[in-house]
């Protein structure tokens, strides 16, 4: 224990238990630059940000990091076609330049080009009009690391695309976005602010605003695990909690300069082999666009767009919403996908923007920024791929609060931890595989997970060969993969690894529950727990599995919400709602 001690002590990226107890005296004993709730990406990215330009941060977040919307997006880094269509240039370009920085600086292992289709169906127009904007995405934002846009006859199109019915087309345009992991790049974006000095704590939740006279001086929070609070001063606070945003914002006392409503977005996890294609595809529906998205052994289909009122932690997916995706691919597809194709569903919620005047509907669109009190700044909207532009202007809009100069945001040059060393690492991974008796396609696998933190990741597995074998129910995730889950990227429970840090939960029609006792027991023995703790775990995740499934045979959303919000939580300190 005490190596284990003297090594977390010097990887302030490593978010272990060994870490728990010292964050806590920590938020409780300093005084921060900043204090950022929320650890979504907006959060995570805000928290690096800040510690990069040399301010003292602390980032707390009331579950798991990415528990909220930035685990349940459609995964990709895009500039948004639909947004050049609006004639949103700027937009546009601001995230295809983020898109670039990505995958070339920023986080090349966890970040890949991924092609689509756009099957044409109007003759004529359609085709010079959409190679017209592609030419432009091609174009803008110094987007160099992808393939330009190819053009496809009919007989083309159906030979990258086999599963398209005949008729759903008249010829096709590829053309390339990126995606990611969302959960495990929000991780490693919240490590990454950690090894530079962020005090990064989950399970902490926000659970009132200090004030100094009219300033907002700090926040108090609670150890949802169990029940202990404290106090954390702090120059200025930055609200980052997405479609939590106006819940804080009341907790504060004080009144928003913007409000942020919640917009249900649903996707369906079908195996890879059930739709026969080389590349992803992009349709046109009435009111968007729906995504058939490439997933490791599996296609991602999304999303529908409803408004939610219900519960914010756990957006529910509806037998209609699953009803409406299905109908919309099968619409183009030769052999129709059916609910038995279904491994997994997920639901999250869009926070966009209410903006109370003309404004709104450009509001909705890119992300708000506003100083609502002194000492407190809160943002949010904007979208996933233009995170850290966010984070940049959360900062700065904080800087009037802190005592010195701030320096101007350097994150456009602060490659996240594992991105250092994978290319060659990649070069190099037969001599991995041979090394550590592994094949080398999970070699490559682990490092476009890790990156070149796959040398601390196996090391758990040097003096336990047996956890370099799959998890038996999951053999896509080896056992090491787990113990690194617990040990060092911070994850605190059962769903915290079959959800985010592996996404066992939609990647196996078993949803995680044949694998929960082996991966709990793998767990338990990283964070301590007594046989009883292993039960529980286990218990509630079954349960939530079980609460999701119901409620995604239900024909409207307060059904379906009954259902959800009716099971247990792994975090059963929290306080909801908490204002
Ligand atoms: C269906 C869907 C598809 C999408 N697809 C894409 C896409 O492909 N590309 C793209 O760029 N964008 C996409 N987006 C948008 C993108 O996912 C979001 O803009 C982004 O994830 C929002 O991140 P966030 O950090 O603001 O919010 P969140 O990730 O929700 O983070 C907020 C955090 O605050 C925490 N919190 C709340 N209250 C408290 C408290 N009292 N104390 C402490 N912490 C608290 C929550 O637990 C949560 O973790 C999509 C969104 C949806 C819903």
């Amino acid at each position: 224990m005490a190596s284990a001690q003297h090594a977390a002590g010097t990887n302030p990226a490593r978010l272990g238990p060994l870490r728990r107890e010292e964050t806590w005296q920590r938020l409780g004993g300093e005084t921060f630059d900043l204090v950022v709730i929320g650890g979504g990406v907006v959060g995570a990215g805000t928290a690096l940000d800040a510690a990069t330009r040399g301010l003292r941060v602390a980032l707390v977040e009331a579950r798991d990091l990415a528990s909220g919307t930035s685990s349940r997006s459609s995964k990709l880094f895009h500039g948004g076609l639909r947004y050049l269509e609006q004639l949103e240039f700027g937009l546009v370009r601001e995230a295809l330049r983020e898109r670039e920085l990505m995958l070339t600086t920023i986080a090349p292992h966890l970040v890949k080009p991924v092609s689509f289709l756009y099957p044409l169906t109007r003759r004529v127009w359609e085709r010079p009009y959409t190679a017209a904007g592609l030419l432009m995405y091609d174009t803008m934002g110094g987007a160099r690391s992808v393939p330009g846009q190819k053009h496809l006859t009919r007989a083309g199109a159906l030979r990258m695309v086999p599963a398209l019915k005949r008729s759903a087309l008249i010829g096709g345009i590829r053309y390339y976005d990126a995606q990611s992991d969302d959960a495990r790049h929000t991780m490693t974006v919240a490590r990454t602010a950690a090894h530079y000095g962020a005090v990064v704590r989950t399970s902490t939740q926000v659970v009132g605003f200090l004030r100094e006279a009219d300033r907002v001086s700090g926040v108090r929070v609670r150890d949802v695990e169990d029940g202990r609070e404290t106090e954390i001063s702090a120059a200025a606070v930055i609200n980052c909690t997405g479609v939590w945003t106006d819940e804080l914002q009341r907790l504060s006392g004080g009144r928003g300069r913007f409000r942020v409503r919640a917009s249900k977005g649903v996707h369906i996890v079908v195996p890879r082999d059930r739709i026969v294609s080389e590349s992803g595809m992009i349709l046109r529906t009435e009111k968007s666009v729906l995504f058939v998205i490439p997933w490791g052994n599996h296609w991602i289909v999304g999303t529908t767009d409803t408004d939610w009122n219900l519960d914010l932690a756990h957006p529910a997916a509806t037998k209609h919403d699953i009803d409406y995706l299905l109908e919309h691919v099968n619409s183009v597809l030769a052999t129709p996908l059916t609910h038995d194709d279904i491994e997994g569903v997920y639901a999250g919620l869009r926070p966009l923007l209410a903006g109370e005047s003309e404004e709104t509907s450009k509001l909705s669109r890119e992300h708000a920024v506003a100083r609502v009190a002194p000492g407190l700044v809160a943002i949010a909207g904007g979208k996933y791929t233009t995170y850290r532009v966010m984070a940049a202007d959360a900062v700065d809009a904080a800087a009037v609060d802190l005592p010195g100069r701030s320096q101007p945001s350097i994150t456009d040059k602060v490659p996240l931890l594992g991105a250092d060393g994978y290319h060659a690492l990649v070069n190099q991974a037969d001599h991995l595989a041979a090394e550590h008796g592994l094949h080398p396609y999970r070699v490559r696998h682990l490092l476009d997970r890790y990156g070149s933190l796959v040398h601390e990741v196996l090391a758990c597995a040097n003096d336990r060969p047996e956890l370099l074998k799959p998890i038996e129910h999951a053999p896509d995730y080896l056992g090491v993969e787990v113990v690194y889950a617990a040990s060092h990227e911070g994850a605190l429970h059962l769903e915290d690894v079959l959800a985010r840090r592996t996404r066992i939960s939609i990647e196996y029609a078993h949803r995680g529950v044949d694998c929960a006792e082996q991966v709990a027991t793998l767990v338990g023995e990283v964070l301590d727990w007594s046989p009883e703790t292993v039960k529980r775990e286990i218990e509630v995740y079954r349960a939530r599995v079980e609460a999701e499934r119901e409620s995604q045979s239900q024909p409207s959303d307060e059904a379906a919400d009954a259902l959800r919000s009716a099971a247990p939580e792994a975090r059963a300190g929290l306080v909801e709602p908490v204002s």
